[in-house]
């Protein structure tokens, strides 16, 4: 394609190397600009409007435009634009926010560590369970377990305890230390007849295997989302987590629960973990936190955690882990802010109110020709296409037929994500039904042009 001299898509393609994008694809295609938002809806450059799926990256609770957020920023900025938080240093959004976190964990939780990205909340929870493991003497204890399709994040430790190859090849990673078990994904790896709680136990004993094998004293942390939500939001077989979590106990190993998507009433209570009945030794929060008006992530952990890791800082001089923006005042103030609007008005018992018309609505397409499976819990679910649903008989990887459902959906209005050949929605928390009825709508107008273009 050839672009406009100096239009943005002509300077976009000229400066700007896009995250997960296919460079050679983006030079002929050129970017879709989007320049304002609005409740649950985005608009492009030409002035189209999206209903927003994904609340961008499963993340945007609020919204695309919402005020408090905005006068927090504004009031925050004229106090105190920046400060730090190392070496004893404070200032008030920080310690209110790390007070009201501790206020609403799931389980009790000790301390709260604020970065930019969930990404890095992750790698300082990697960071933590080494430094844990090392103030107690058990220097060969390292070895971390994510699940294949689990995704963590893409810094360099957090890329490899994600489970996708996407995020591995071309990256040398994994990097040591980084194991994946089995993607608790019933609709496509259980035996045939296998009801959840006989997949959830085999998936179990695996992983015991798996701990057995590797040497139980080698092994640190076991890491989970509660649903996952980029791997294709697989939500996990019943019994699944109580019997995993039986097994980490059994071997003195950490369970870090990853809800960075979950986390907020994605799942229809606060947290992923209160749905799925997680106790986490450490929990790992971002988007939604913010609404994701401004960057900033957490990392809780609990008292047992903190208490080597405190002697050990003394030990060593310092916890030496720490970022210029940890923390940062503004992005506190928001995130505060955001906290307090999920409780004065009710925007998680109104997440969890929709849920059912979101869901039923989404299952409505399991009798579409071209749907395998409609899954979901909460305001989040996927529809999984097949080639033959029947056999379970999905489409070469190579045919892009996800992603084309994704396109054909975009243009008939509605933004959305395609994890190979599942499309994912996870829309703002504020979503109304009659939001619900639109975004599905245009959904099906877009599946229903795949299913003439694959005929
Ligand atoms: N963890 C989970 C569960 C995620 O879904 C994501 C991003 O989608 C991350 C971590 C990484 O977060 P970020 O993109 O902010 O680094």
């Amino acid at each position: 394609m050839t672009f406009q001299p100096n239009s943005p898509a002509a300077r976009d393609v000229a400066y700007v190397l896009h995250p997960y994008t296919n460079f050679v694809a983006h030079e002929e295609k050129g970017p879709l600009i989007i320049d304002r938002g609005e409740g649950v809806y985005v608009y492009d450059d030409a002035g189209k409007k999206y209903i927003e799926g994904m609340a961008g990256l499963w993340s945007t609770s609020l919204g695309f435009h919402n005020d408090r957020l905005k006068q927090a920023a504004m009031k925050q900025f004229d106090i105190l634009p920046y400060y730090h938080t190392f070496a004893h240093r404070s200032h008030l959004p920080g310690i209110d926010l790390a007070e009201k976190l501790i206020s609403v964990a799931p389980v009790p939780m000790s301390k709260v560590f604020f970065n930019n990205s969930g990404s890095e909340a992750n790698d300082t929870a990697i960071k933590i369970v080494w430094y844990y493991n090392n103030a107690l003497g058990r220097h060969h204890k390292k070895k971390i377990i994510g699940r294949v399709n689990g995704y963590h994040g893409i810094t360099l430790a957090s890329a490899s305890l994600t489970g996708r190859s996407m995020n591995h090849r071309g990256f040398d990673a994994p990097i040591a230390n980084f194991i994946h078990a089995e993607e608790p994904n019933h609709y496509n790896n259980a035996l045939e007849g296998e009801s959840e709680e006989d997949y959830a136990t085999r998936l179990a004993e695996n992983l015991e295997k798996m701990i057995v094998e590797e040497g139980p004293d080698t092994v640190a942390a076991f890491w989970a989302e509660p649903v996952m939500g980029a791997g294709g939001v697989i939500v996990p077989p019943k019994t699944y987590f109580d019997k995993v979590q039986k097994v980490l106990q059994k071997y003195d190993i950490l369970f870090v629960a990853d809800e960075v998507i979950c986390g907020f009433g994605r799942t229809g209570n606060y947290w992923g973990s209160q749905t799925f009945d997680m106790k986490p030794d450490i929990l790992v929060c971002a988007k939604a936190l913010s609404s994701s008006y401004l960057p900033i992530s957490a990392t809780l952990i609990n008292e047992k955690v903190y208490e080597p890791v405190k002697n050990a800082s003394a030990e060593l001089g310092a916890f030496g882990h720490g970022y210029t923006y940890s923390g940062h005042p503004v992005c506190a103030a928001v995130a505060l802010e955001t906290l307090k609007i999920y409780d004065e008005e009710n925007i998680i018992e109104k997440a969890r109110d929709m849920a059912p018309v979101f869901q039923k609505q989404l299952r409505s397409f399991s009798d579409h020709p071209l749907v395998g499976e409609a899954r979901g819990v909460g305001l989040m679910g996927a529809i999984q296409v097949m080639q033959d649903k029947a056999s379970k008989k999905p489409f070469e990887a190579s045919a892009g037929v996800g992603p084309m459902i994704a396109n054909l959906a975009t243009e008939e209005g509605v933004m959305l994500r395609a994890v190979g050949d599942s499309l994912a929605f996870c829309p703002p928390l504020i979503i109304s039904e009659s939001e619900i009825e639109e975004m599905f709508a245009c959904f099906r107008r877009g599946l229903d042009r795949a299913l003439d273009h694959l005929r």
